[in-house]
């Protein structure tokens, strides 16, 4: 497996790649199973795959965790090599940023809300980060997790908004055995905070067995997840029940729908997500 620091050596990989099919895996690093598993997939699907490792400056806010966020290079190396990638792009700063460096791509509405609203720049960070990877790489399909929904479908949007010519594919999220969803954020919780973080994923399979006994009411869903993570530990931050492609809130019953949610838990922020009525496949 090569480890590739520079632009420029990615470009010249990429010209002895030129007729492999390749599949790309954005990751910021501190790699899980959740991370393994789109790895799996991209090594399944594609002559060639490469993971990318980068901890964004620009998705994070100036008081958010991007100093302390979680890095472990030698460990995500030695699991993208032993799940079959054949290269990790892991650039500098610098790299991704060089002197000067001003442009910034602005996604539209399926941003705004959620995720968007309460971490203004975030997805522009995002969507900035993705561009120049995508322009690096040039990847024929790119996999990102279910896990954060709306960064998929930010993602998914602009591929095809700015004609960038690669499949952005959604792969299911892992979970812990427990329920709580996979995150490299989970290791900032504490036992107690672990066992207060199973009531968000257990308020939604509540909901998705609302559901499934035919309950469409966007209002009573959003209560049954309200009332199922009201327990002592969870600072409920929001819960939505939205159009899964548009991500615009339901205001009357429809028959498919995403239920998002964030919540504070210690120090933590977490969120999750479960999909009705409509299966991951279909997101595109
Ligand atoms: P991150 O390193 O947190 O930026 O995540 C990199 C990619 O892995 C993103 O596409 C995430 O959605 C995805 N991912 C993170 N956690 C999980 C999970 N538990 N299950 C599936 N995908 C995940």
């Amino acid at each position: 497996m090569k480890v590739l620091r520079s632009v420029a050596e990615v470009r010249a990989f990429r010209v002895d790649a030129a007729s492999a099919g390749v599949g790309l895996v954005p990751t910021m690093g501190a790699l899980h199973a959740g991370h393994a598993s789109l790895v799996e997939r991209a090594v399944r699907e594609n002559d060639v795959a490469v993971v990318s490792i980068f901890v964004n400056p620009t998705q994070f806010a100036p008081h958010e965790d991007f100093a302390a966020y979680p890095r472990d290079e030698s460990a995500d190396l030695t699991m993208s090599e032993h799940l079959g990638a054949a290269m990790v792009f892991a650039p500098s700063v610098e790299e991704m940023y060089p002197a000067g460096d001003a442009t910034r791509v602005q996604p539209g509405p399926v941003a705004a809300r959620l995720e968007g609203a309460a971490r203004p720049g975030h997805f522009a960070g995002v969507a900035t980060v993705v561009t120049k990877l995508f322009a690096i790489v040039r990847p024929d399909v790119a996999y990102f997790g279910q896990k954060d929904f709306q960064q998929l479908r930010v993602v998914q949007t602009m591929s095809r908004d700015l004609r960038l010519g690669v499949r952005v594919s959604g792969c299911p999220t892992v979970r812990d055995p427990d329920g709580l969803a996979m995150s490299s954020r989970n290791r900032y919780l504490s036992a107690d905070d672990h066992e207060a973080a199973l009531a968000l994923s257990r308020a939604l399979l509540a909901a998705k067995a609302d559901w499934s006994r035919g309950e469409r009411d966007p209002a009573k869903l959003r209560d049954r997840v309200r009332r199922d993570t009201a327990v002592p530990g969870v600072a409920l931050e929001y819960v939505s029940v939205a159009d899964p492609l548009t991500l615009d809130e339901l205001e009357r019953p429809a028959e498919r729908a995403v239920i998002t949610l964030a919540a504070r838990i210690g120090n933590a922020r977490l969120i999750d997500n479960v999909l009705l009525g409509i299966a991951l496949e279909e997101i595109a």
